[in-house]
């Protein structure tokens, strides 16, 4: 099965509408109100060179201000004329961005690359950008009650190392996840592969979401061993994040909220 046919077959599991869903990979843009193109979500922290994205504060999507930044790593080369006092050339610096959003400052350290690169011994020209390395403050993820805190904290953690560009942590954790969800569903001994199988025998799993977990799992024993052949990507942490967040919803959230419709009604 083809990786959109899975996510359709998700969709139509959790009954969630297209526009509802974080849909990261399947498009570059996204359609407004008056079927207008907008830039999709960036699941990333922002920098300076890129003032948009996930706020670390507000865990929103914002845009951003610069509002000053700092050296954090001098080089040995001296500017002839800088607007830094001691005309120190850094290739490292401490950025402050405020969100749009929450109005609250974000603290990056970034590294300067000059065309695809950061070592000055191999400059070759092209354009300044800085790259985000770590942020301030650490990620504030609210999760719902209906999650076991084994779980949330867990997927926490795959989110927070994907927003920093640890895609290999961030399988890591995924797949760690979702041993964390099996377990919870009973599952408690065996390998992983044959927790998932049993959970799909038991019908925890439909036939779709069992792919998409066995999808996890390899991905995150990708992370977990050294293969140079088989390294984990960006999408890839990204797709089973998304992914994950769906099977949450599926098995916690959306029953929660039905037996809650249901005890309502009498
Ligand atoms: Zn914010």
């Amino acid at each position: 099965m083809r990786i959109c046919d899975m996510v359709s077959h998700i969709r139509l599991l959790c009954g969630i509408t297209a526009m509802g869903f974080r849909d990261y990979f399947t498009r570059n843009t996204r359609k407004g109100q008056r079927n207008e193109e907008l830039p999709v979500d960036n699941s990333e922290f922002p920098t300076s060179s890129n003032p948009q994205g996930l706020c670390p504060r507000c865990n929103k999507q914002s845009s951003f201000d610069f509002i000053g930044e700092l050296p954090a790593t001098f080089s040995t080369v001296t500017r002839i004329s800088d607007y830094v006092e001691n005309n120190k050339d850094y290739f490292d610096k401490v950025s402050s961005l405020v969100c749009r959003n929450c109005d609250q400052p974000t603290i990056v350290i970034e590294e300067r690359l000059i065309g695809d690169s950061k070592d000055p011994s191999e400059f070759k020209g092209g354009r300044i950008t800085w790259n985000g390395l770590f942020w301030w403050p650490f990620l504030n993820i609210e999760n719902s009650e209906e999650i076991p805190d084994q779980i949330s904290s867990t997927l926490n953690e795959s989110r927070i190392t994907h927003a920093v560009k640890c895609y290999r942590s961030s399988a890591v954790m995924a797949r760690r996840t979702l041993e964390a969800i099996a377990h919870d569903k009973g599952e408690t001994k065996g390998t992983l592969a044959n927790r998932l199988e049993s959970l799909t025998k038991k019908g925890v799993l439909s036939p779709a979401l069992s792919d998409w977990a066995k999808e996890v799992r390899l991905i995150g024993n990708s992370g977990a061993h050294f293969d140079p052949l088989e390294e984990v990507t960006q999408d890839d942490s990204n797709q089973i994040i998304v992914f994950i967040e769906e099977l949450i919803k599926y098995l916690y959230i959306m029953p929660s909220e039905l037996d809650k419709r249901r005890k309502k009604a009498t």
